[in-house]
């Protein structure tokens, strides 16, 4: 904050102004990013050089992220799959391995929900953090994208994907409505931390509580950025995707592209044998997600191609 950074060393963190050159370029460093410092003698530091990213964003701002936890509500608010599946066509993207959290299992049950995430191969933790279920489930996830992976159910690590991130430290973050108990799951994990606000019941939303993003250290090597600002509004209208690539963003697809009676085929409701419809219809790729990849197409067709 005010253009000074605690930057994390291996002896501790250094507190840190980047050098006037950033500025000048305009370069801004944020949360996750990798850098290069220099001690000075009064215990501070200079940011001398900022190292390549793997991914960035800018709102919330936030690089090198290496897993992104998902976190719907099973209920209060009712889950919303279609943002959960556009942040998902985010992090396949940005090679960013996402978890989906159903929070609040203490309230009802999303089996089906659940079921089409695992459908499409990605982890999945069923949580409550009014009861403490699934929280030793995101924090072994949080720790685990490395080359040993998590043990949870799809975990990018353990299927080989190039989302590990090795040694040097996990970077996550929490995304997902506000209300989803994003605030409560991370002060479970990290005691004192985070504050959670009261619950408004008429608008069935808790206050929001985090204002700017930072990254907690949940276990050695584990970072968790608290990012109340993902949300879904611009997300399709702010990437480069083309409509043609979505389909590789849904990873339950991926077996049966090329196999359709088209090489061209877009796999919308319209078209003629089918496999990936083929595949809906025999239950292994969930409705929900269809519906939302036919939404997302239409969307990106209507975006004008200069964007
Ligand atoms: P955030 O906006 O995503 O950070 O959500 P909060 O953590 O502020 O939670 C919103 C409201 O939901 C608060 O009143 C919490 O007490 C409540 N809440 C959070 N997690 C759970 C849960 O697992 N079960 C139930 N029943 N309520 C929860
Ligand atoms: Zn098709």
């Amino acid at each position: 904050m005010g253009g000074f950074y605690n930057v994390r060393t291996a002896d501790g963190t250094l507190f840190c102004k980047p050098r006037g050159i950033f500025r000048k370029e305009k370069t801004v460093i944020v949360v996750g990013d990798r850098v290069r410092v220099e001690p000075l003698p009064d215990g501070t530091g200079v940011i001398t050089e900022l190292l390549p990213r793997k991914n960035f964003f800018l709102r919330p701002p936030l690089a090198n992220l290496d897993q992104m936890f998902i976190i719907l509500a099973a209920a209060n608010p009712a889950p919303d799959p279609m943002f959960a599946d556009k942040l998902a066509v985010v992090c396949e993207q940005n090679d960013i391995a996402p978890v989906i959290v159903v929070n609040k299992s203490d309230l009802c049950s999303q089996r089906e929900l659940l079921d089409a995430y695992r459908k499409a191969g990605y982890a999945t933790i069923e949580a409550s953090a009014k009861t403490g279920a699934g929280t030793d489930d995101i924090l072994r996830c949080a720790q685990g994208c490395g080359p040993r992976g998590c043990g949870a159910q799809g975990c990018g690590a353990l299927s080989g994907s190039p989302q590990g991130c090795g040694a040097q430290g996990c970077v996550s973050a929490f995304s997902g409505f506000s209300g989803a108990g994003k605030s409560s799951l991370l002060s479970l994990l990290l005691p004192q931390q985070l504050k959670t606000g009261s619950v408004n019941e008429k608008l069935g939303r808790g206050r929001h509580t985090t204002r700017h993003t930072e990254l907690f250290e949940v276990a050695p090597g584990a970072f968790i950025a608290d990012t109340a600002g993902f949300s879904s509004f611009d997300i399709l209208q702010n990437t480069t995707l083309r409509k043609e690539d979505l389909q590789e963003a849904f990873p339950e697809f991926r077996p049966f592209l090329g196999q359709c009676r088209w090489n061209a085929c877009t796999h919308l409701p319209k078209e003629r044998d089918c496999a990936v419809r083929a595949a809906v219809e025999r239950g292994e790729i969930a409705p929900t997600r269809y519906a939302d990849y036919c939404a997302m197409y239409e969307q990106l067709k209507a975006r004008p191609d200069w964007k």
